[in-house]
């Protein structure tokens, strides 16, 4: 099978410039400016039906195509790569071991959107991809692929490597915007849309690592190649992100539509230990938790959607028939009470009442009540928010409880009697 994104993982120095160079490095972006006009550039982009990768899974060159191009204003491109979903860590091996191709994939985005100037937030915790990617974007610098008119054109870009300070929340791309301003990461209400109103009141594109390194092969090999790649309408490979309960945990990097099972039996190496699947987490730890006779399903967006789940940021968790499910929802839900931002209330004072009702549930205090109004607290949350980590909160733990119920029944204490 052939390798996009992870192509170069493993070689020796691979995030060097000179490696970079010796695989065709920063022909695409030289052939997009000088060859190319914007529009051509964005077209190619969406006829390959690369997603968004962080998540959302929002067609890319659809994306780029609201930037505004008669806005007067600057037009900037942010990076997001604040890596917090549980379960998910595919970018920090782009960011360790192909930095070039996350660069190149920006001189391109911001050739076709008509910006001059890209920032990349780094989760905070990435000590190891804020060193190699400000080094790389030095070694651009130095080679004349970065600064005022790279590879003897007449484009200019600057890029600014930014560092998170460790909040969830700012993965959200408003409250990442507003963290780069250098404000509090509060998510922001939309409308207005970062593509009309964006990072300093700016037009913005927000694009996740993985997406953006995807879009030199796209411009190298064309949108046909890529677009065949994949599924239906979900173009390409994906890392994804194994971890849990399976015999060789890692990233795998294969077509969206392989399905679940291929990935954790096949290529994850199954349950170890002559162990049962229980259960697994598809998209990261926001996504709703499947169960064993789900797992036929093709690992894209729309068929994860269809089924009731998400195929969110790739990180797939997967739980043996060990596994205490009120545990893991607990875990859950007080991973999500920690890191609500706060800002509005049914998020905030919900997402701490449904981990203290999981919690008294695991540890034996709860009654029938409790638990029969879960799915109220958990259903009052979610679309009531201002972004969609309450729709997370809602999903996600609700899922445990309806997949898992007997369970959570089996740790309760009786019914009062009046
Ligand atoms: Fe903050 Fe939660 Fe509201 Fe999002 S839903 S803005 S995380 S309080």
């Amino acid at each position: 099978m052939e390798k996009i994104v992870s192509r170069h993982f493993g070689q020796p120095d691979s995030h060097h410039l000179e490696n970079y160079l010796k695989d065709n490095g920063y022909e695409a972006a030289r052939r997009a400016i000088t060859q190319m006009t914007p529009a051509a550039v964005i077209d190619e982009v969406k006829k390959s039906n690369l997603r968004g990768l962080g998540g959302a899974g929002f067609p890319t060159g659809t994306k780029w195509s609201f930037i505004p191009a008669a806005n007067p204003k600057p037009k900037y491109l942010v990076i997001n790569g604040d890596e917090g979903e549980p379960g998910t860590f595919k970018d920090k091996y782009i960011f360790e071991q192909d930095p070039h191709a996350l660069l190149e994939g920006i001189i391109i985005t911001c050739f076709a959107i008509g910006s001059h100037k890209a920032y990349i937030y780094i989760r905070g915790e990435y000590t190891k991809s804020l060193e190699r990617v400000q080094a790389a974007v030095d070694e651009a610098y130095k080679g004349k692929y970065l600064g005022k008119g790279i590879m003897g054109s007449g484009f200019d870009i600057d890029v600014v490597v930014h560092p998170g300070a460790g909040a969830y929340i700012c993965g959200e791309e408003t409250a990442l915007l507003e963290s780069l301003e250098g404000k509090k990461g509060f998510p922001r209400l939309k409308p207005p849309f970062p593509a009309v109103v964006g990072l300093f009141n700016c037009p913005t594109v927000i694009n996740n690592v993985e997406t953006i390194a995807c879009v030199p092969p796209i411009i190298n090999k064309g949108a046909e190649w890529f677009a065949k790649l994949g599924s239906e309408k979900n173009g390409g490979n994906r890392l994804f992100c194994v971890s849990g309960h399976v015999a060789r945990p890692g990233v795998y990097e294969l077509p969206n539509g392989t399905t679940l099972r291929e990935l954790i039996y096949d290529h994850a190496g199954g349950i170890p230990n002559g162990r049962k699947l229980k259960a697994v987490i598809p998209g990261g730890i926001s996504a709703p938790i499947l169960t064993p006779d789900q797992i036929d399903v093709k690992m894209d967006f729309d068929s994860l959607k269809a089924i009731g789940s998400m195929a969110g940021s790739g990180g797939i968790i997967v739980m043996d028939d060990t596994t205490d499910m009120v545990w893991a929802a607990m875990v859950a839900a007080r991973f999500f009470a920690h890191e609500s931002c706060g800002q509005c209330s049914p998020c905030r004072e919900g997402s701490g009442w449904v981990y203290r009702q999981v919690k008294k549930v695991y540890l034996g205090h709860a009654r029938p009540h409790d638990l029969n109004n879960l799915p109220g607290i958990v259903n009052n949350i979610g679309g009531n928010t201002i972004c969609a980590f309450g729709d997370a909160v809602s999903m996600s733990v609700g899922s445990y409880v309806s997949k898992f119920r007997s369970e959570f029944e089996a740790k309760l204490q009786p019914a009062h009697v009046a």
